[in-house]
């Protein structure tokens, strides 16, 4: 098969068979596709897209790049939950916990850093000694005894999306239907659980913005996950600002383990509690406002929190020991007026710009650097007021763009939903 023919193929715009999606798949991930080729075709796919069938195709190739994780000797209902990604997301950090605290056997892979959005593991990998590359061995284990492991994809375990991942992150290649749904999915289904929870984003900070193409996403993994017989569903919910207050890596450890000790913002904590109890719904056969009760009790009595420590524990991390800088400044408004927008993309890429992400595939990630913002959209505020304190490290973030990225007006603005729906 010539890899060339397969480029031209999808940048004329046509649809690529089963044969070639399963060739350059398998090529790159053992190494006979390098990187520039990889880049072209993701450039294609991001450019024409890929049909519903191409996406099948392209998942189930990445899937059967590596072992899908067999956890049946374990009882029960099997749950895993994954979000599309967005500016300050650190829901994964509290929901896994906390169903599995109400007894439900949470196995979830995560990803890294993706373009302005920030990833599960490069935010537990601000916990010194954190390990996320756990053998399938290591995995099943942990699910088996604490009910709950979130690990990265491994040379072994969806290696395809490892390496297709780590690229898409540095060329400009995430914002595509296909490639976000395969890359999901195939972690999801190699994962081995039984029903998945996905968290599908949308707004100004999510990789698919618009509402329609977020709907169009949320639909084609529900199907996907159908068709590999898992029971899907997904949260259509808003990424127009960050959820809390924290972007960064350990500064949103550090705000997860708040929320879990029951002192987080609303916002996050109201949405943790119901993504949670759609998990625990659905692991224990239950209605979701008994699991909402339940996903309640384990914030109250801490056993959410407790859990994160068991996770954190049982994958070599000492919870004492996250990254945060001490070098710190405010920035403060410039102008008066309700906040009708925060541009999330400026505040991503100000953090990005300090070491919080990668730029560069072999960049190193400065875990202790990063964001919090204390106004939201729908907020008042007034000139000379603080709007956001900067953690940095050797670089500042630059104080003008992170002013201008709060929009006002005069007239009282609302503040926003946090979840638009369900697909099933
Ligand atoms: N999360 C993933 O695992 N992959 C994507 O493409 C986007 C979010």
């Amino acid at each position: 098969m010539d890899i060339k023919n397969i480029i031209d193929k999808k940048l004329d715009g046509k649809s690529l068979n089963k044969e070639e999606i399963f060739y350059f798949v398998n090529g790159y991930t053992i190494g006979i596709i390098n990187d520039d080729d990889m880049t072209l075709l993701l450039k294609a796919i991001c450019d024409k897209g890929m049909d519903d069938i191409e996406t099948t195709h392209l998942t189930t190739a990445m899937i059967n790049s590596g072992d899908i994780i067999d956890l049946s000797s374990i009882p029960g209902i099997k749950v895993d939950k994954h979000s599309t990604g967005g500016v300050g997301d650190k829901t994964t950090l509290v929901v896994a916990p906390l169903a599995a605290a109400c007894g439900v056997k949470v196995a979830k892979l995560s990803g890294r850093g993706l373009g302005h959005t920030g990833g599960t593991i490069d935010k537990l990998d601000s916990i010194k000694g954190f390990r996320s590359d756990l053998t399938e061995e290591e995995f099943v284990r942990q699910v088996k005894e604490i009910g709950v492991v979130d690990a990265s994809q491994t040379k072994d375990i969806v290696p395809a999306d490892k390496k297709i991942y780590a690229l898409r992150d540095v060329t400009g290649t995430t914002n595509s239907i296909p490639l976000i749904a395969s890359s999901i999915m195939s972690k999801k289904i190699a994962s081995g659980a039984d029903k998945i929870v996905l968290d599908v984003k949308t707004g100004s900070g999510a990789l698919i913005k618009d509402f329609e193409e977020t709907i169009k996403l949320a639909k084609l993994m529900v199907e996907i996950g159908k068709k590999h017989k898992k029971e899907t569903i997904a949260i259509i919910s808003d990424m127009n600002q960050a959820l809390g207050t924290s972007i960064g890596n350990g500064i949103e450890v550090v705000e997860a383990l708040e929320v879990l000790n029951g002192k987080g913002e609303k916002d996050i904590t109201d949405f943790c509690v119901t993504l949670a109890g759609y998990m625990v719904s659905m692991g224990k056969n239950i209605d979701l406002e008994e699991a909402k009760k339940e996903v309640l009790n384990a914030l109250e009595s801490k056993k959410g929190l407790y859990k994160f420590k068991d996770m954190v524990i049982y994958q070599g991390g000492n919870i004492e020991d996250i990254e945060l800088s001490d070098k710190t400044y405010d920035v403060y408004s410039n102008v008066e007026g309700y906040i009708y927008d925060i541009e999330e993309i400026s505040l991503a890429v100000e953090c990005q710009n300090m070491g919080a992400g990668r730029k560069k595939k072999t960049d190193a990630i400065k875990y202790g650097v990063g964001l919090i913002c204390h106004k939201k959209i729908g907020d008042y505020i007034k000139e000379g007021e603080k709007i956001v304190t900067v953690y940095y490290d050797t670089k500042k973030a630059n104080m003008k763009k992170i002013q201008s990225a709060f929009k006002v007006t005069k007239k009282k603005t609302e503040k926003l939903p946090i979840i638009y729906g369900v697909i099933k």
